[in-house]
């Protein structure tokens, strides 16, 4: 069987192997930690970095088709990596999430909504920024940015100082707020032929910038439930993607706006692992490797929970029911804000 490559040993780079694994794959994960959740399930673990060229390249000849879970790989390790063997999902779909400049350009040029939103450098760009975006707003750092990290909110003018500060000299971009009803993710896959499966959207609530519950099915009325599949499918096809992918969005009065984009299995998808039975971490395996989509629909309504720090420490109460499903990522050290594991509870059928 083929050997498939994760860059990245997290939760997400685990249950992509006990995927592959279930297909008859092996995994061989490339991460610079030793004690990493994928590295109890993946076959073979480079444990090195990524400026570490005789380890990339060993990496890269050890499998067949290299994926990713973690998007922040630098652009010289990706560039080693395929001149040896593919990268899925592609090299400019990377390109274009990396960065929230590029990624809101791109998806504005494909005529989809995004909050409005201008780059800042300094004081005068920010000032520039508030003056076309307007308060409140969210400055972003452009890169690396993840569970709320690296935003600082503006009420007003008066606090641009405050959240230049809070960049860290970092470049960035400043949102204007939207103002949203509930906030939704798609969570949608494209084959190597071009086929796109989605799954049902998912309602996502937030804890502390960290996401807390999805639901399944998400408010939304069937006009806006074909929107969001719609807006999906488009930046699929438009970065001819393979694999899965997150799509993020607000729901207005005005319609959807696309906050960002994922490119990756996504944790607004891990309900799929109870609801469906093709689950987002199969279908991103499917993808990668050219087999045919699976059937994403969805059998069950879930409520996935995240277990953020010491709410690990209450999984009986939460197994008590007997129907939970229980996914918890083998992390040793309990730290508030992180993610040890989640459960997906069935609270229907479809
Ligand atoms: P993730 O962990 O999803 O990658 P992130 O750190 O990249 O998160 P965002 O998704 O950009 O951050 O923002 C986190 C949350 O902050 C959003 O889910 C939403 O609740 C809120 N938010 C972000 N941007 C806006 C905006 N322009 N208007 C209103 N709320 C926003
Ligand atoms: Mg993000
Ligand atoms: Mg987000």
């Amino acid at each position: 069987g083929a050997t498939i490559g994760i860059l990245g040993g997290g939760q997400l780079g685990r249950m992509l192997s006990v995927a592959a694994s279930r297909l008859g794959f092996k995994t061989c994960i490339f991460e610079p930690n030793g004690d990493c959740p994928a590295s109890h399930v993946a076959n073979y673990h480079f444990k090195a970095s990524y400026d570490d060229e005789a380890a990339l390249k060993s990496f890269a000849a050890a499998v067949d088709v290299v994926t990713y879970e973690f998007e922040n790989v630098p652009t010289s390790a990706l560039d080693l990596i395929e001149s040896i063997v593919p990268i899925r999902p592609n090299r400019r779909t990377l390109a274009v999430s990396q960065d929230r400049m590029s990624e809101k350009a791109f998806l504005s040029e494909l005529g989809l909504m995004v909050a409005p939103y201008g780059a800042v450098e300094d004081a005068e760009s920010l000032a520039a920024a508030i003056a076309q975006v307007g308060t409140p707003a969210i400055l972003k750092t452009r890169r690396f940015g993840y569970d709320g990290k690296g935003q600082s909110r503006l009420m007003s003018p008066n606090d641009a100082t405050q959240a230049l500060a809070d960049m860290a000299g970092a470049d960035a971009v400043l949102e204007g707020f939207v103002d949203f009803s509930h906030e939704i993710s798609v969570i949608a896959a494209r084959g190597q032929a071009g086929d796109i499966s989605c799954y049902d959207p998912g309602e996502n609530v937030h804890l502390n910038g960290i996401l807390h519950t999805t639901t399944v099915p998400a408010r939304l009325t069937p006009a806006q439930r074909t929107d969001a599949v719609l807006i999906a499918a488009k930046i699929l096809n438009a970065l001819d993607y393979v694999g899965v992918m997150g799509v993020e969005l607000f729901v207005t009065k005005e319609g959807l706006i696309v906050n960002e984009i994922a490119p990756r299995v996504h944790n607004s998808g891990h309900w799929t692992q109870n609801g469906c039975t093709i689950d987002q971490f199969e279908q991103h395996i499917r993808a990668v490797v050219g087999w045919p989509l699976g059937d994403g629909t969805r059998h069950s309504n879930v409520e996935m929970l995240n277990l953020i720090g010491d709410d690990v420490d209450r999984i009986a109460d939460f197994a008590k029911g007997g129907s939970a499903g229980i996914h918890l990522y083998g992390k040793a050290d309990v730290k508030a804000g992180r993610k040890m594991g989640h459960i997906n509870t069935i609270t229907g059928a479809a």
